[in-house]
């Protein structure tokens, strides 16, 4: 059986200040039924609560239930990159599955970042987002090339909205991007977040107006099948719940508590790091965020916060090569040893003008992904399972993903939408001919995800 999340998991720079709501439990024990049962309490789970109960004058009864601390997953570890991508997979996706899925694609994650920042103007949440572009630079000749020839492909073709991008290739590429040895480099619409922040918002949010969050309750099996009066039993250690719709938002764990999707969404350990300047030191401004590409599916990404410091991720080529030390890995109390030192001097080796900087590594942590065999999430109506709903797999990319799903199911469950009326990408529907196939893009050679 896949495991669940472990104790004592490494301690990621964005769960260095604690919200009230951290290991809150609304009640000291679990209530014995509810309408719906919420597992997991990372962005997935906290902005199905937060939908469930916006402008909602005749709420359900919700329980979230959550193993281990509040966004103590991937969400509470990861990047805080809220990166879309408009132009990078589309060639491929058209490829696989044709120009209207693939322009769907594109088009949901670039509406993300501005119904992000909606979102956090009309709540107010304090969560350090920023508005900013993204910035792709290659430095590898082989990837650089082949991209140019898809880009400009894709160009030509006119189907995809490219208005927001801006390319460049050759000589002004290390120049408009700060990137020694860049050989292209693109710019288009992004943010950045404190995610555990937002995260923690959306759930005071929901908790205030009702919602029961029950945190360090690892959910241990739903039933086999319905009760007779057509509810879920929901098993933790502290007690059942008969709930009559279960969300499953549990990213990386999930096979533990639905089986079919085993191979399906897989566990995939990443790491990330904090780097720290000197105050005395003055360095170059950072104008974007960045994904540094070193080859196809090689690749670091920073984000430069307000506070001086960076967070950076990637470390792909330290460790790829060796899949024990990613692949099906659910232990993120570990760090990946190997990645560890190529946090040390990356500003210094990356930006021109950082040289002298005096940048170190401050903090480096691991967290688990939720990578689908095909690289698309699981979003909507679990096949064969009335009243269960899944939102997961967004393959170390949920940043520019989860905002709006979340909102479509909500629209699915509170106003009976079919899925197809939602806005979802149709590739993202968790189908019975996706749980059926057994092909695995994950260590297939083609495996290029986004950031
Ligand atoms: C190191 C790292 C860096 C990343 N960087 C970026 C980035 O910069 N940009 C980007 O877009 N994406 C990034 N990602 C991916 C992104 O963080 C995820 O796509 C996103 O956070 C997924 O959110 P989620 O709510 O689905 O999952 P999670 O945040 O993992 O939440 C799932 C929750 O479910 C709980 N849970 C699981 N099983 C059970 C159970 N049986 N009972 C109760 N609770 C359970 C878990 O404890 C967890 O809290 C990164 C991920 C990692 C690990």
């Amino acid at each position: 059986m896949s495991p669940t999340p472990v104790p004592n998991s490494t301690t990621p720079f964005w769960r260095t200040e604690l919200h009230e709501l951290d290991s809150h439990r609304t009640t000291p024990d679990l209530p014995s039924d509810c309408d719906i049962v919420i597992i997991g309490a990372g962005f997935a789970g906290a902005a199905l609560a937060y939908y469930l109960y916006d402008d909602n004058p005749s709420p359900p009864s919700v329980v979230i239930l959550e193993a281990r601390e509040a966004c103590s997953g991937a969400t509470g570890r990861n990047g805080g990159h809220m990166k879309p991508d408009v132009y990078y997979q589309v060639p491929k996706y058209i490829k696989k599955y044709g120009v209207k899925a693939a322009v769907d694609v594109a088009r949901f994650e670039a509406s993300q970042v501005q119904a992000f920042k909606a979102l956090v103007e009309k709540e107010k949440i304090d969560c350090d987002f920023v508005l900013t572009r993204a910035c792709d630079a290659t430095l590898d000749p082989d990837l650089a090339r082949d991209t140019h020839h898809a880009f400009t492909e894709l160009q030509k073709s006119g189907v995809a909205n490219l208005k927001d991008v801006f390319y460049a290739y050759g000589k002004d590429a290390e120049k408009l991007s700060g990137v020694k040895g860049a050989l292209s480099c693109f710019t288009f619409t992004a943010g950045h977040v404190w995610p555990y922040k937002m995260v923690l918002h959306l759930l005071r949010t929901a908790v205030n107006k009702g919602a029961n969050l029950q945190t360090h309750t690892p959910v241990t099996r739903i039933s086999d099948t319905e009760l007779p009066d057509g509810r879920w039993l929901v098993e933790t250690e502290r007690g059942s719940i008969k709930a009559k719709k279960i969300l499953l938002a549990t990213n990386g764990y999930t096979a533990h508590l639905a089986p079919q999707f085993r191979d399906k969404i897989v566990p995939v350990r990443g790491i990330c790091s904090r780097i720290t300047v000197p105050k005395d030191r003055p360095v170059p401004f950072l104008p974007y965020t960045y994904s540094i590409r070193h080859g196809v599916g090689m690749y670091d990404y920073l984000i430069p916060r307000p506070d001086g410091s960076i967070i950076v991720g990637g470390a792909k080529p330290k460790f790829w090569h060796d899949r024990s030390q990613w692949y099906n890995v659910t232990d993120d109390s570990k760090l990946i040893e190997p990645a560890v030192p190529h946090f040390d001097g990356l500003m210094q080796r990356t930006f021109k003008g950082w040289e002298t900087s005096g940048a170190k590594t401050d903090r480096v942590w691991t967290g688990i992904m939720g990578w689908t065999s095909d690289f698309m999430p699981y979003v909507g109506e679990i096949p064969g399972k009335p009243n269960q709903m899944i939102l997961a797999g967004f393959s170390g990319h949920g940043m520019p993903l989860i905002l709006l799903s979340a909102k479509a199911i909500v629209q699915m469950i509170r106003k009976g939408s079919k899925f197809e009326e939602t806005g979802i990408p149709e590739i993202f529907r968790a189908t019975e001919e996706r749980l059926k196939s057994t092909k695995n893009e994950i260590l297939g050679s083609n495996s290029q995800p986004k950031l």
